[in-house]
């Protein structure tokens, strides 16, 4: 075999490929991978909140990350799943659900950073790119300079990047001043790191437009 056709390390074990959990989504009807879905329970108060860990009590019900289903899930889907009428406010439900996914995103940089997965700063992440370890590039949107470094804009352009909070978020959740730049090890890690920060984009997106999901 050439070199040249060496293919990428694997994503999945193949115990995790063997039984993928699926729901459906109340917004538009389509069963899928339940990690492509978020889950929101009823409050006590009758308020709809997100679990974002997907283990809070009571009946959940499963949306695509994505406005056009939780548009559909708020006008038929939600009171069909927890068989009541719900009041459903949007832009209060895309605040706490961006909200919670930024908690989460500090949480798991903290835990990477606590268990060595992840390289910080630009030094350490340049390095962890170029030796093939990163999984995951997490850019501070105020640090435009070093987002257009070489092995950066590789990242982004392999899909390998993303763009998430300020050099001062970044640093506090890794323990340090500012950060720019951290390169997550650990591609567990790096996949609930991706999807929480899918879920932080609604906050910002129910006005625009944006890609599906
Ligand atoms: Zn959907």
């Amino acid at each position: 075999m050439q070199l040249s056709t060496m293919t990428k390390p694997k994503r999945h074990s193949s115990k995790e490929r063997q039984r993928v959990p699926t729901r459906s989504c109340v917004g538009c009807g389509e069963r899928t991978e339940q990690r492509e879905l978020v889950r929101i329970v009823l409050g006590p108060d009758g308020g709809l909140l997100p679990d974002l860990g997907g283990g809070a009590f009571g009946r959940g019900a499963w949306v695509h990350v994505s406005p056009s289903c939780f548009k559909k899930a708020a006008q038929r889907g939600f009171a069909r799943s927890f068989r009541t009428a719900v009041d459903c406010d949007l832009p209060v439900l895309f605040a706490l659900l961006a909200d919670g996914a930024d908690r989460r995103i500090a949480g798991l940089l903290s835990a990477a950073v606590s268990a060595r997965h992840a390289a910080t700063g630009a030094d350490a992440a340049k390095d962890a790119v170029i030796g093939g370890k990163s999984e995951l590039c997490i850019v501070a949107r105020d640090a435009a300079a070093t987002a257009t470094l070489d092995y950066v804009q590789r990242c982004i352009a392999d899909g390998r990047a993303i763009a998430w909070g300020t050099k001062q978020i970044l640093g506090l959740a890794c323990g340090r001043d500012e950060i720019a730049i951290v390169a997550l090890l650990d591609n567990r890690l790096g996949r609930e790191i991706r999807r929480a920060e899918m879920i932080s984009r609604l906050g910002g997106m129910s006005a625009q437009p944006m890609e599906d999901r």
